[in-house]
């Protein structure tokens, strides 16, 4: 039997939780879970200068508003905390010291000044400049200011197999003895990286495809620590409408900007996960059927491109298939974002239920049914059309019979609504329209019943009399 799977997700602080890299951590996720293996969160801070608290917690927060939960790191406080490479100094140092003992890595006293020189000639001969090894020999001086270099070792090349993307091949010629460690003792990605992916026994690598030039560097440092190399699955970058890398220009690319619009977190995984990969024809999944179904053995090879009115179309799928009560549950947040108090309304299961068809998000959710927690806004093109002296006779009968009905419900308005309708020879939408506009402050709106019932007797009166008013001046 093969060891358990243990993967990781390795963000580097520098911006929010990108959409693209949420999807890389959810098939990370996935298969940690499909396997019963372990995920690990760990956060690539060593750019000091990028990276920031802010991008931390806002990583943190996609993550975990995603539902994807990681299994180890250190305890803060009763659960895990991620973990983060600026406190682990030691144990980068610990390691680049073995392979300086090793004879594996060497101590480098270049300054920038001569590296620099070096580059100019390289441009100048318009060859590509590799380190020449100036340092290979020297002895190691501590006391000296100085990088760590890997001493890369004799090779014509370098092949992986990637399980996306089939075996991959890079000339010896083309690497070149890499700096591990910075002179104030921050080791430089590609180090930090594998001395993690080591100590945390990861098995599998699996990350965005902007990584695969690091994986053969990655895997002679592997060898160097003499562990065996993981299985690496390098996922294609998604891609805009226009077949270019998904960035701002395409829209929102932050996970968080998809919370705030109002997605739900079950259709933004749904979502993710068929970028790139599928299950027969399946749209809709639920978390759990991706963990049953997910695999790597159907993550394709080339870019999935990026399509919003897909997405809205999978949340809308999603807000469908809530209860009304959970509908209304999730609303709640957003009705209180936009200024309406709505706590303790018991209303909003009704009020979702009426809706919910309709809503593509929960912000439109809450637009929609803006008129039944605040005053009505009215658009002034629906007065124009529908609250106009010929209306005014309608608005009155409905008025009426509202006012003197004891008991308000469907049954009763039906009645009350075809009286009014046959009593005028008039069809049921031309009473209906001019009381949805007195009632919603527009023409498009749940069924005119469950407007009125959602509203209440008392409200739909005020509303119709301030309608009225409107129809006679
Ligand atoms: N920290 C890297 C990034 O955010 C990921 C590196 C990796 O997964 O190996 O792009």
């Amino acid at each position: 039997m093969s060891a358990p799977v243990r993967v990781r997700f390795a963000p580097s602080p520098t911006g929010y939780l990108h959409i693209g890299g949420a999807r890389t951590a959810l098939l990370n996720w996935l298969w940690a879970r499909h396997t019963g293996g372990t995920f690990v969160l760990r956060i690539e801070d060593t750019d000091r200068e990028r990276s920031t608290d802010e991008a931390v917690r806002a990583i943190l927060d996609g993550m975990r508003w995603l539902g994807l939960d990681w299994d180890e790191g250190p305890d803060i406080g009763g659960r895990y905390g991620p973990y983060f490479q600026m406190l682990r100094l030691d144990i980068y140092r610990a390691y680049a010291e073995q392979l300086v003992k090793a004879g594996k890595a060497y101590a480098c006293y270049c300054t920038k000044e001569d590296l620099d020189a070096q580059r100019e000639v390289a441009r100048a001969e318009k060859r590509q400049f590799l380190y020449p090894g100036t340092c290979r020999d020297l002895p190691y001086d501590p006391s000296r200011r100085h990088v760590i270099r890997f001493r890369l070792p004799k090779l014509l090349e370098v092949t992986f197999t990637d399980l996306v993307k089939g075996p991959i091949t890079r000339p010896g010629s083309t690497l070149q003895d890499e700096v591990i460690v910075r002179a104030d003792g921050v080791p430089l990605y590609n180090f930090g990286a594998v001395v993690d992916d080591v100590t945390m026994e990861i098995n599998l690598v699996s990350r965005g495809d902007d990584h695969v030039n690091n994986t053969a560097i990655q895997v002679l440092l592997y060898e160097a620590l003499g562990y065996p190399v993981p299985a690496f699955a390098h996922l294609p970058m998604i891609l805009g409408a226009d077949k270019t890398r998904l960035s701002k220009r395409h829209g929102a690319t932050s996970v968080t900007a998809y919370r705030d619009m109002g997605f739900l977190p079950e259709a933004v995984v749904n979502y993710l996960v068929r970028l790139g990969w599928s299950h027969g024809d399946q749209e809709i999944f639920t978390m759990g059927e991706m963990v049953k179904h997910f695999g790597y053995d159907h993550v394709g090879a080339t870019a999935g491109v990026f399509n919003p009115d897909k997405m809205v179309w999978v949340n809308q799928t999603w807000i469908k298939s809530l209860t009304p009560a959970e509908l209304a549950r999730r609303a709640v947040p957003y009705y209180q974002a936009a200024g309406l108090a709505v706590e303790g309304d018991a209303r909003l299961p009704d009020v979702a239920k009426a809706f919910q068809e309709r809503a593509k998000t929960l912000v439109d959710l809450v637009a929609q049914s803006r008129y039944l927690f605040a005053p009505v806004e009215m658009d002034p093109k629906a007065r124009e059309k529908f609250l106009v002296p010929d209306a005014a006779p309608v608005l009155q009968g409905i008025r009426d019979g509202l006012a003197a009905s004891a008991t308000v419900d469907a049954a009763g308005l039906e009645k009350l609504f075809h009286d009014v309708a046959a009593g005028r020879s008039l069809g049921l939408g031309k009473v209906a329209q001019p009381v949805r506009v007195a009632l919603t402050g527009g023409t498009a709106s749940p069924g005119i019943y469950d407007v009125v019932l959602l509203l209440g007797r008392e409200e739909s009166l005020r509303r119709l009399d301030a309608a009225l008013a409107l129809a006679a001046s």
